[in-house]
């Protein structure tokens, strides 16, 4: 078995051929219309059972054969049936007549000279008939860990004034299906499968088994509107048989949505990176909209109180700097003040614009002051130096029809990537 990574600066993924748009409950069927096949990766695995035993396999052996067939799909990232040697032909064939193992369309796939890459995947609309939308699920390597940032909505029903996501109205959520795809896809693109051949290229992890060792769920959309799907997807990914990325290694990102904050800790045991952004209401209430359901106090007592939380489990705080709104030294203090008596840590993302916002990323400098504040409170510093030139370099070098990916998102995906494991 190969591995289909490549190191290309730039590459537009072909379509994987003419397809209609499949059904909801088929989130990505095989090329064909009334007969389309189910693709087996992400379910779990009582539903694997289940469609084992609607081909015939007798209940007794199902369990057993799902225990091979996780190995294939997840282990080895099999994308052929024909591959699994320990699994009978009779069944092989009986498996490849009903179902596939296809992954989530790449519409797009751009690869930057730093290694950072994005793809943007195709996904089915809200129902039969539905146009087809995008997600984008970006790929941040460091030397000694590789962290993907994946989405779980298509678009976001929260309206953060400073937010891109924000300004696209809710399409839908992403199943777990859709969710665990995301990081097939990126295991694919990389190599990252035992048997595999490792993708070659500037930047990628050197160290550490795994090119994909961390997530965080920090794409698109607001993860505890959309907790079961979240919830499920990320107990596939954790899965110690199959992709085992322990949940030390995940984060999940949230806008602050209280009500949920005890149940992600209980039943995920993630770790958990809240959009703070503001030390006041009055701003908050502006820049992040929830907050005028949950205010920062009722936010940072659901801190407190999240399952797990102690110094070797930190909650990751994300501060957006905007140019003289939220960027002052008194609210450096306050943020350091506020943040009193949690284990936490700090993320300082420059803002990366986009079009049409009234939002200007800080100066560096006033960054830097900010940041010192908050490193003299005994916060590791948070943000990291610019890339620069080479990174503007590599912008340039970007070829795929879709957007580009900025010097200062990439600084922002970095400074969210950072976790201690
Ligand atoms: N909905 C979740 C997770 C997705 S957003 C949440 O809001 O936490 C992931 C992070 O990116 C959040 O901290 C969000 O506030 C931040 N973000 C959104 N737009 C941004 C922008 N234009 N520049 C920098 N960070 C941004
Ligand atoms: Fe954007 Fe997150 Fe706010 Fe949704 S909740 S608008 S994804 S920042």
């Amino acid at each position: 078995m190969t591995a289909t990574a490549d190191a290309a600066i730039s590459t537009a993924v072909p379509n994987a051929g003419a397809r209609t748009p499949p059904a909801r409950s088929v989130p990505w069927a095989s090329p064909g219309s009334a007969a389309a096949k189910r693709s087996l990766i992400g379910l779990s695995r009582v539903e694997l059972a289940g469609a084992l035993t609607a081909i015939g396999v007798p209940e007794k052996q199902a369990r057993m054969r799902v225990q091979q067939l996780w190995h294939w799909l997840y282990v080895r990232g099999s994308q052929d049936f024909g591959d699994m040697s320990n699994v009978s032909k009779d069944l092989r064939t009986g498996l490849a007549d009903a179902y596939t193992l296809s992954r989530p369309e790449i519409a797009a796939e751009q690869i930057s000279a730093d290694g950072t890459r994005k793809w943007l995947l195709r996904l089915p609309g809200d129902g039969p008939g539905a146009a087809a939308h995008e997600v984008e699920c970006v790929y941040i390597p460091e030397s000694d860990r590789g962290t993907l940032c994946v989405s779980s909505q298509i678009g976001c029903t929260l309206n953060c004034s400073f937010c891109h996501t924000g300004t696209q109205r809710l399409v839908r959520n992403l199943t777990p299906a859709e969710i665990v795809g995301q990081v097939m896809v990126a295991r694919d693109r990389l190599g990252d499968f035992t048997g595999m051949e490792r993708a070659k290229g500037p930047g990628l992890p050197t160290e550490g088994e795994r090119c994909v060792s961390n997530i965080v769920m920090m794409g698109m959309g607001e993860p505890l509107y959309n907790f079961e799907a979240v919830r499920d997807g990320l107990a596939m990914v954790q899965d110690g048989e199959g992709l085992a990325i322990s949940r030390r290694r995940i984060t999940l990102s949230t806008s602050g949505v209280v009500p949920m904050i005890g149940r992600c800790g209980a039943e995920t045991g993630v770790m958990l990176a809240v959009s703070l952004h503001a030390v006041r209401d009055e701003l908050r209430d502006v820049l992040v909209p929830l907050n005028r359901k949950y205010p920062i106090a009722e936010l940072l007592a659901a801190c407190r109180n999240y399952p797990g939380v102690s110094n070797a489990r930190r909650i990751t705080f994300e501060y957006v700097m905007l140019k003289g709104v939220n960027d002052s030294l008194a609210d450096a203090r306050e943020l350091v003040r506020l943040l009193k008596g949690i284990p936490a840590k700090i993320n300082l993302i420059p803002f990366n614009p986009w079009p049409g916002t009234q939002y200007e990323c800080s100066d560096w400098e006033q960054i830097e002051r900010f940041s010192e504040i908050v490193f003299n409170a005994g916060y590791a510093s948070p943000v990291r130096t610019p890339r620069g030139r080479d990174i503007l370099a590599a912008c340039g070098q970007l070829k795929s029809a879709t957007e580009k990916l900025s010097a200062r998102e990439r600084m922002a995906l970095r400074a969210m990537a950072m976790t201690d494991e």
